[in-house]
């Protein structure tokens, strides 16, 4: 039996294996459908800590999968099929393997919502992007497009104005989802432009390996153009990965586990860290601090067990 299984191994669940490790506890990283998780998706981190010249995503997460391993943590390739969280120890399926543990760290990450388009997954990283906070800085002066029409679009619109010389919002409606304040703000500032009632077809190009523009069609009379751009912004949301645990933790509406006293879920023993129970600040670093804290109301937790 474990102490510890952390599922997931971006940020989140890779901070909480060191902790987890250098407490002795041996944990076991399941290491998930998107091994390393967001960080591994873009390319370079100027905003963690530590790192005055950047560092690449792939690059970071790797350095704390290193550590980790270095003070004992264990890796499995593999992603966690099921899960009873009401029995004790907790079992917990990952594929063809049954674990039982007594704590579970949940960084199983949210993922950002892609279009479906392969050229779309081919330019991801190069030009296509879910992150305007990690990415924005590399549009400097230059065009880009957001597709989306919430929340999400219009933050990401708003981020990339600092930077970029002209965002275009992509929506497939005539009418935002945004809240009042935030529609308020976009229609305020001069950068932003709005393409309505368009979906994005394809984007190019993939042969040069980089974003000069996309494919959209008219939802209402099925117009093909064609915009140019340096740059595409997907704002169409997040999931965050909990559907395993519908039933058993408490989530909000649209999925985010809820956590309380730090990162505790529902039911004891079990702890939730990063983007799976935060759609608010969705950075490395903030997903690394929650990580430390699951790890350590873990340790807490077979301390106050014993
Ligand atoms: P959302 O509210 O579900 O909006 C997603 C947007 O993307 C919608 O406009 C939707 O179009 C569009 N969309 C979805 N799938 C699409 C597709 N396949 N092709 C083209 N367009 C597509 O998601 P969200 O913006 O991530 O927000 C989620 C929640 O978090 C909301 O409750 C939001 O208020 C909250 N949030 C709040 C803030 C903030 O307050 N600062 C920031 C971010 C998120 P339709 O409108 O046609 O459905």
């Amino acid at each position: 039996m474990r102490d510890v299984v952390i599922m997931g191994s971006g940020c989140a669940g890779l901070t909480a294996a060191i902790y987890a490790a250098r407490a002795n506890l041996k944990p076991l990283v399941i290491r998930g459908l998107e091994p390393g998780g967001q960080l591994t998706l873009t390319t370079l981190v100027e905003n963690f800590p530590g790192f005055p010249q950047g560092v690449q995503g792939p690059e970071l997460i790797e350095h704390m999968r290193a550590q980790a391993a270095q003070f004992g943590a264990e890796f499995m390739e593999a992603h966690v099929t099921s899960a009873d969280l009401f029995r004790r120890p907790l079992v917990i399926q990952a594929e063809s393997e049954t674990i039982e543990t007594r704590t579970l760290i949940i960084a199983s990450g949210a993922s950002a919502k892609l279009l479906g388009l392969e050229s779309e997954r081919r330019l991801l990283g190069h030009g296509v992007s879910t992150c305007a906070t990690c990415d924005g800085y590399f549009y400097r002066g230059k065009e880009v497009v957001v597709v989306g029409g919430g929340d999400t679009a219009a933050e990401e619109a708003l981020f990339l104005t600092r930077y970029a010389a002209q965002v275009s919002i992509i929506h497939r409606r005539d009418q935002l989802r945004a809240s009042k304040i935030m529609q308020d703000r976009l229609f305020d500032n001069s950068k932003i432009n709005f393409v309505w009632d368009a979906v994005v077809t394809d984007v190019l190009d993939v042969e040069r390996g980089e974003v000069t523009g996309v494919k959209l069609r008219n939802t209402k009379t099925g117009a093909e153009t064609m915009k140019s751009c340096d740059g595409v912004f997907m704002g169409i949301g997040h999931s965050p990965n909990t559907s395993l645990f519908r039933g058993q933790l408490e989530m909000n509406e649209v999925g985010y586990l809820i956590t309380h006293e730090g990162s505790k879920t529902n039911l004891p023993g079990v702890f939730a860290a990063g983007d799976v129970q935060d759609h608010i600040y969705r950075q490395a670093i903030t997903a690394a601090g929650s990580g430390c804290m699951a790890a350590i109301d873990a340790e807490r937790y077979l301390e106050a067990e014993h």
